[in-house]
């Protein structure tokens, strides 16, 4: 009997580590996460249920080790197949809770810039991977976006930096960090750590640009209340002030023209979780629409037997099959630079960008459809594809969303001059 687990993916490319990570993920997602799934909604404030459950998943599971050298007590994951660990991980807890699954892992993303080779910071690997390894939850948080938009700041390509607003004044030895970042994943009391985009000289474009560590306990740092969103819940998103905050000069990641080069595979990380978590969703709708539509009777027959609803049915099986290829295919183009390109190239991003934009649009479109076939009960809360329909719209808006992931796209791909 098909199950998710049937549509393809390229067994042969993948690691061990990844089926094993797969597995334990999945286990422990169906023991812990998914009898509590359906509260999370009420929990976007507080985070009492999450953040215990955050700590299962970041240090118990050990993702938080993921990207840390062994002497550290990290997990050393190879470069080579961090793509493919990225993919399987963000599909796994996609599966789960999308909110819940970008939690997790951009704990991780802002450490890329540091901890990946081959720009890996060793001085700052000794100074953060020991708390990323501990026993107590610590949590990172990329901050990016700011009031005046965050689009821009993620379109380095055809803005370079150049209406980053927050600033960073080096005075001595030390970083002086000035400005304001609002809606990033993990902000508010959730994030010890964040990676913070500001800009030492707005005009000097790209070269401007810096990567800056902030600790959250560190004098000047101020959050505001968590969002209510549509969905997304398990996610909680506040403003952050920095106010003349004051970190040592070596918390800056690497230097002029290197933050900005390595930050574009931050993007192009992000877009391979986005597909992940897109694909995570449209599997877990389809297992539920499965259950649906083998029981349900309309006109004397199974739902799943008129073949108006094969026409729906088809769609999701296909968006399934074919977005678990794009995604493993994305993987597979940051594992292997050597043939397919570096992944802070305007290649690999453009090429990210169009798997995160087809796979998202598609989770859209699968929830979308799973409720139309459930009818009132796709939209009661009781069976989660209202759920999985109001979380998925937000991988089409983050990281600039789909305007920009089509600029980039046709940029590239097009040649394109001025857009
Ligand atoms: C759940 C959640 C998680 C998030 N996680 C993070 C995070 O971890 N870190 C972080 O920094 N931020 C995060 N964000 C913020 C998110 O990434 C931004 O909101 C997003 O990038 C868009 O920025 P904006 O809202 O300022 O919209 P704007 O930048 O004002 O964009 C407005 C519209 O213009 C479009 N657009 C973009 N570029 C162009 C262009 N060149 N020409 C024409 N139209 C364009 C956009 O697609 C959008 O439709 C998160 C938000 C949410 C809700």
């Amino acid at each position: 009997m098909p199950t998710a687990d049937d549509f393809t993916r390229p067994v042969e490319w993948l690691p061990e580590l990844a089926y094993q990570f797969s597995q334990m993920i999945r286990e422990w997602g169906e023991r812990r996460y998914r009898p509590v799934r359906r509260k999370i909604d009420e929990d976007w404030r507080e985070h009492r249920l999450v953040e215990p459950l955050l700590k299962e998943a970041l240090v118990d599971l050990g993702i938080n080790k993921a990207l840390w050298p062994s002497e550290y007590g990290g997990m050393d994951i190879p470069r080579e197949v961090l793509g493919t660990m990225t993919a399987v991980m963000s599909e796994e807890l996609g599966r789960l809770d999308s909110g819940f699954a970008v939690s997790v892992l951009v704990s991780l993303w802002p450490m890329v810039m540091i901890a990946v080779e081959p720009h890996r910071n060793q001085r700052l690997i000794e100074e953060f991977a020991p708390r990323f390894c501990g026993e107590e939850l610590y949590v990172g948080c990329n901050a990016m976006t700011e009031p005046q938009g965050g689009s821009d700041i993620e379109n380095l390509e055809g803005m370079k930096g150049r209406t980053i607003r927050t600033t960073a004044r080096l005075e001595g030895d030390e970083w002086v960090i000035r400005g304001h970042k609002l809606w990033p994943t993990n902000s508010g009391r959730m994030a010890d750590l964040f990676g913070v985009v500001c800009t030492t000289n707005p005009s000097a474009g790209e070269e401007g640009m810096a990567y800056i560590y902030v600790p959250a306990d560190a004098e000047g740092v101020r959050v505001g209340e968590p969002y209510q969103k549509a969905g997304m819940a398990a996610d909680m998103n506040t403003d952050i002030w920095f106010e003349d905050v004051r970190v040592p000069a070596h918390y800056r990641a690497h230097g002029p023209g290197l933050d900005a080069k390595y930050f574009r595979e931050l993007i192009t990380l992000g877009n391979i979780a986005t597909a992940g978590f897109s694909v995570g969703v449209i599997k877990d709708t389809y297992e539920i629409l499965k259950r649906w539509v083998d029981e349900r009777v309309v006109a004397g027959k199974p739902l799943k037997e008129h073949s108006i609803s094969a026409v729906n049915l088809s769609e999701i099986a296909t968006a399934a099959e074919i977005c678990t290829h794009s995604l493993y295919m994305a993987a597979r183009m940051y594992d292997h630079p050597e043939t397919y390109g570096e992944p802070w190239s305007e290649k690999l991003v453009a090429k990210t960008r169009a798997v995160s934009l087809f796979c998202s649009d598609q989770a859209v479109h699968c929830t979308n459809r799973a409720m139309e076939l459930m009818g009132s009960y796709g939209y009661s809360r009781e069976f989660d594809v209202e759920k999985h329909w109001r979380d998925s719209k937000m991988l089409t808006l983050w990281m600039g969303g789909r305007q920009l992931d089509m600029i980039e796209i046709t940029r590239y791909f097009f040649e394109c001059r001025t857009l």
